[in-house]
């Protein structure tokens, strides 16, 4: 193996459909609707079948879709939303955006998902919803945070940024809870060739409100009700995503092959934790993380980087203790700082190749003794 390995290699993916892509890109350009269009209709209705719910709306962002979906779900000022530490700041952000304060419960380190045992205990006279993330495309243990939330009245948004394609029980993640935001940014399982985002729900007023506020808040063009946003998917990234959409699952079970094969080649390295994955889920692998335990972390990646092998860290930082948030005086969440310091995401992509796999494994193994 000569040259360097990436985290992700999105050209095999684009390769194999590049004939599709520039013929439904070149009709577009065509047919001269860029906002829209015919393809995003028809983009939102095979998402809706995809998922199995009754609505999928299209927009500029996984981040617009979470702070449109908050607010239909009628989320504002004075509100506490319950969510994951263990995430990227779009997940809170968008609470605050919205005007509600985000209250961190912790996450089971064997799943880097929120621990629904912990959500009981911060639910408040102010709580009005739980947001859980579905990290890395592992399912989050819906039927308990349902449970929790059905018994006190709070609605449920699903973050799918990570996780399109993931099945909890064997229903789609996003088709779960009130509402789901997914994220179509390049590097995400299901990526757009830029931004875009889409949130999903099988309730009608719900639905109404989200058209409502991608449009400058109107659901009548120039009759505005409320303060929207311009918040559309563009018409060509519909046209790319539907040439994307049925190759999906075998994506999705190329990651899946790619996570096992890991799995096999680290499961007996000592200071090595490889993902679990727990029965109720079918993980996509947005990202393969291990944890690498004894403070080694920064080292074995400086070590990985060094010969020619990239990783990331998903997330450094919990958000309870980022900078923006450091008001909120936020309780310590012990398995979260954890994470923080032992996680570290390896190379993979669909149809990563097998010796490519075994000169990462090797590397590592080597940096970790
Ligand atoms: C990527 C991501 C988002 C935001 O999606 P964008 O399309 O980049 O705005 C939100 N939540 C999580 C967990 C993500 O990974």
């Amino acid at each position: 193996m000569t040259g360097k390995i990436p985290l992700l290699n999105m050209s095999p993916e684009i390769e194999s459909i590049w004939d599709e892509l520039m013929a439904s890109i070149q009709d577009v350009l065509k047919k001269g609707q860029f906002i829209m269009g015919p393809n995003v209709k028809e983009f939102e209705a095979e998402m809706a079948a995809y998922l199995g719910v009754k609505h999928a709306i299209a927009c500029n962002s996984g981040t617009d879709a979470l702070v449109m979906g908050i607010r239909a779900l009628g989320v504002g000022c004075g509100n506490e939303v319950i969510t994951t530490p263990f995430t990227f700041f779009a997940t809170a952000e968008a609470i605050s955006r919205a005007g509600a304060v985000p209250v961190f419960v912790d996450i089971d380190p064997a799943t880097f998902n929120l621990d629904a045992s912990q959500i009981e205990a911060k639910i408040t006279t102010k709580t009005k919803a739980i947001i859980p993330v579905h990290l890395y495309g592992h399912a989050v243990d819906m039927d308990a945070v349902l449970e929790i939330a059905k018994k006190h009245g709070l609605k449920v948004l699903e973050d799918c940024a990570q996780a399109f394609g993931c099945e909890y029980k064997g229903k789609k993640v996003a088709s779960i809870g009130d509402g789901g935001a997914l994220s179509f940014f390049p590097s995400k399982n299901m990526g757009a060739c830029g931004d875009g985002g889409m949130f999903v729900t099988s309730n009608d007023d719900v639905a109404a409100q989200v058209r409502m506020l991608r449009v400058h808040g109107a659901a009548k063009k120039y009759f505005n009700e409320t303060i929207g946003y311009n918040s559309r998917l563009d018409e060509i990234q519909a046209a790319i995503l539907r040439v994307k959409l049925p190759h999906i699952d075998e994506w999705n079970a190329g990651r899946r092959n790619v996570a096992s094969r890991y799995n096999a080649m680290l499961k007996d390295v000592p200071g090595i934790i490889t993902p679990s994955e727990a029965g109720y889920t079918k993980h996509v692998y947005h990202q393969y993380t291990i944890r690498i335990t004894g403070g080694r972390r920064d080292d074995v990646q400086k070590k990985l980087g060094d010969n020619g092998v990239g990783s990331f860290v998903y997330y450094p930082v919990p958000v309870n203790k980022l900078p923006v948030y450091s008001g909120l005086d936020c309780p310590t969440l012990p398995n979260s700082d954890m994470c923080a310091s032992e996680a570290l995401s390896l190379p993979i992509w669909p149809k990563m190749d097998e010796d490519t796999q075994e000169t990462v494994v090797e590397l590592l193994k080597s940096a970790v003794a």
